[in-house]
């Protein structure tokens, strides 16, 4: 049989394309890409010659069956997304539990990624984190599921769109409290800027400014206490009530 290869490709910075990643563009049968137009623009720039076919939110469903045979009958298929990693909040998670579930070959290409991209740089712990994407933007689910992670150890790694920063970084003061966290804007591009601070100093900063670009939002994980606090709610109420006898 084929196989499909998962290929990251630059989220900003067209150099962070490895060797292996156009090499493999430039061999297989056909690259399965999220938005056609832009790929093409990335070939054009490796002088990648190959066949495009389109696989997004929106058509995966369909694509999947004929891509699990396409690759059954010995195509080799690449998928990339716009930006980073596919199957990272982007598609692919589908078609990879498809073909692994008939035992074809899926082989992972490392590459660009921008939630380790900032995790590594923003000062937080690295030794245990949790990638958790977008969140929903309703309100009242936001701050469902913000508050569902309060008592969690491990370093907290959103995505979020430029306009809903400041929105998302109120509804994260009001779930963990002044925790440190970190705003990861534009990374791998001319204006890169990485923002350190509390939750209520990143909330004033998104305020004053227009924030442009894309952003990762990186949130400490639970203290001890918030970890106690979290396990025995009722608990530490009672502690409290007793704290002002
Ligand atoms: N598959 C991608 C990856 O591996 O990172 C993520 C795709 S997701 C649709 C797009 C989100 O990733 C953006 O809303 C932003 O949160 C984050 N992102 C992508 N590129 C970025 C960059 N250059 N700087 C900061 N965040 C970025």
């Amino acid at each position: 049989s084929g196989a499909l290869y998962l290929v990251p490709t630059p989220i900003g910075n067209l150099q962070d394309m490895t060797y292996r990643a156009v090499d493999t563009l430039k061999s297989v049968t056909m690259i399965a890409a999220e938005d056609t137009r832009r790929t093409k623009n990335l070939c054009r720039a490796f002088e990648i010659d190959a066949r495009l076919i389109s696989y997004h939110e929106h058509n995966k469903q369909e694509k999947e069956a004929w891509l699990v045979e396409r690759i059954r009958a010995g195509d080799t298929i690449a998928l990339v997304s716009d930006a980073g990693t596919p199957a990272i909040s982007d598609p692919g998670a589908d078609l990879v539990e498809r073909l692994t579930a008939e035992n074809l070959p899926v082989i992972s290409l490392p590459g660009a990624n921008a939630a380790l991209t900032a995790l590594v740089s923003s000062g937080l712990p690295t030794d245990a984190f949790t990638f958790i994407g977008f969140v929903d933007r309703h309100k009242k689910n936001r701050a469902e599921i913000l508050a569902s992670w309060r008592g969690h150890a491990a370093t907290l790694i959103f995505y979020e769109s430029p306009y809903r920063v400041s929105e998302f970084l109120n509804a994260a003061y009001e779930a963990f409290g002044n925790r440190r966290a970190v705003i990861a804007r534009e990374l791998t591009k001319q204006f890169e800027t990485v923002v350190r601070g509390t939750l209520a100093e990143l909330c004033t900063y998104a305020k004053d400014e227009t924030l442009k670009g894309e952003c990762v939002l990186l949130i400490e994980g639970a203290s001890e206490q918030e970890q106690l606090e979290s396990r025995n709610p009722e608990w530490w109420e009672h502690l409290s009530v007793l704290d002002h006898v």
